[in-house]
């Protein structure tokens, strides 16, 4: 419920939070990555998301910026060195 609460917030202000920094991105944009689900590592433990309720429902959206947060956290997750940047 608290989770709609928040989500329902972000599409009336058009904006979506990024989990990992907080920032704000305008939600017709195209400068962050929404993860509708869970990506897990193999057929276990979940890296990014836990977004499904008791029912398997979708109860939220994982929200990161594009070409660093989503990287940084799946490098963290992972402990590998990926970057959506080209120049780094
Ligand atoms: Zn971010």
């Amino acid at each position: 419920m608290k989770e709609e609460k928040k989500l329902y917030k972000s599409l009336v202000t058009e904006c979506v939070e990024c989990e990992f920094c907080k920032k704000q991105h305008l939600i017709d944009s195209k400068d962050y990555i929404a993860v509708y689900g869970n990506i897990c590592e193999g057929m276990h433990g979940g890296l990014i998301g836990n977004n499904f309720d008791e029912n398997k429902r979708l109860a939220r959206i994982s929200i990161f910026c594009k070409k660093t947060c989503f990287f940084q956290v799946i490098n963290n997750m992972l402990d590998i060195k990926i970057t959506g940047d080209k120049k780094a």
